[in-house]
């Protein structure tokens, strides 16, 4: 039986395309891009290039771009440099944000280094505009706001350029987790207030081990790993070429094709709705899933039953894989942070069902089908 695989939110296949421009640095071009010998500054000269290629995507400049081991290796760097070296005392973050971040802001609380507040969410899931403003002008101190651009297990999407003006306003500093979107959809950074996002290549058709960074120009920090001197200073550490390259292959690839691709995810997640709506009793939806939300994210509640607990492992059995919660929690019946911060309901079961250009109507179908069983 042929595996339906609908966890591109978690990850996704890598495109043959981008494997295709990374071989030659897995293979023959090897070497070190340090080095002072052409054979290395060749090396060197595929990861300027990759950088500037990224940085015109993304309206940035090419200084502003750093590679780095992942998506969390890129939040954990902002979010310790916002505090070590641009004196945040404060951070005002969600209770719906990914680990990356609610972990390293918890572990900065733990040592006493920050003080932090969450700020309400409205019931659809989306941020409470009024009750951020009303945190940021009760605080005297130098302040991080840490809020994602799109949630990965409900998809809402934050209005950033008005939360960027907002903390323009009081002066505060700005790191958006742009790890759903990077890649999905389009970012103009110089029109766009915010002084840090992120990114990672796997989550769309690049390779894994390999993340974004974005610094703004007006931020001066001081790297997260310390050692040689790559990336201007910033992560030290041999490059991964093969991965940059590939994260820029990917990248430009993904928004050749994003109005279409994006028009397309968008109808199976919207198909995938309404048949779910049509065909499972009592079934519900977590997040703004027809408004301010991601094209690839659908997430579904089933009334728990002795049958729809099992439902991870009855799709799986079946090789269809879906998550009940974000990437790093697939499979772990801890139920997620999200869905008890937005909708706590013991008698309900969630699963995240997120789509790429790869899926089909008819994958859809098949799914459905079986959940009508397995609920
Ligand atoms: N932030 C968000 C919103 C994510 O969805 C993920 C991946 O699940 C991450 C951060 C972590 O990215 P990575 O696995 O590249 O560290």
């Amino acid at each position: 039986m042929q595996r339906i695989y609908f966890d591109n939110a978690a990850t996704t296949a890598l495109d043959p395309k981008v494997l295709e421009v990374m071989m030659p640095y897995l293979t023959e071009k090897f070497g070190n891009p340090s080095s002072i010998y052409s054979y290395g500054r060749e090396t060197r000269m595929a990861i300027e290039t990759a950088r500037k290629s990224v940085a015109k995507l993304l309206n940035a400049h090419p200084a502003e771009i750093f590679f780095t081991g992942c998506g969390t290796e890129s939040s954990n760097t902002a979010i310790h440099a916002a505090v070590r070296d641009l004196g945040c005392k404060h951070i005002i973050t969600s209770p719906i944000e990914h680990h990356a971040v609610t972990h390293t802001i918890q572990h900065l609380d733990n040592l006493d280094a920050v003080t932090v507040s969450y700020v309400k969410l409205l019931p659809d899931g989306h941020i409470d505009m009024e009750d951020l403003e009303k945190l940021l002008a009760a605080t005297e101190e130098k302040t991080l706001v840490s809020l994602m651009h799109a949630n990965n297990e409900i998809g809402n999407m934050l209005d950033i350029h008005a939360v960027g003006n907002l903390c323009k306003l009081y002066n505060a500093i700005f790191h958006s987790d742009t790890v759903q979107t990077v890649g999905h959809f389009p970012l103009d950074l110089r029109n766009t207030p915010v002084h840090f996002i992120t990114g990672a290549a796997h989550k769309f058709h690049g390779p894994k081990g390999v993340g974004l960074l974005y610094i703004n120009e007006n931020v001066r920090i001081k790297p997260f790993i310390h050692g040689g001197g790559q990336e201007r200073n910033m992560r030290a550490g041999t490059e991964n070429v093969y991965g940059i390259v590939g994260f820029a292959k990917a990248f430009e690839l993904a928004m050749e094709t994003y109005e279409t691709d994006s028009a397309y995810i968008g109808t199976l997640k919207y198909y995938m709705h309404e048949q779910l709506k049509k065909h499972i009793p009592g079934i519900a939806f977590n997040g703004d899933v027809l408004g301010r939300s991601l094209y690839t994210v659908l997430s579904a509640s089933f009334v728990k039953t002795e049958r729809s607990e099992m439902i991870l492992f009855n799709l799986d059995i079946n090789h269809i894989c879906a998550s009940g919660g974000s990437a790093c929690t697939s499979g772990a019946d801890q139920g997620s942070h999200v869905i008890r911060a937005i909708n706590f309901n013991p008698n309900q079961i969630t699963v995240r069902f997120s789509f790429s250009k790869h899926n089909t109507k008819e994958e859809v179908d098949a799914v459905v089908e079986k959940l009508k069983e397995l609920v």
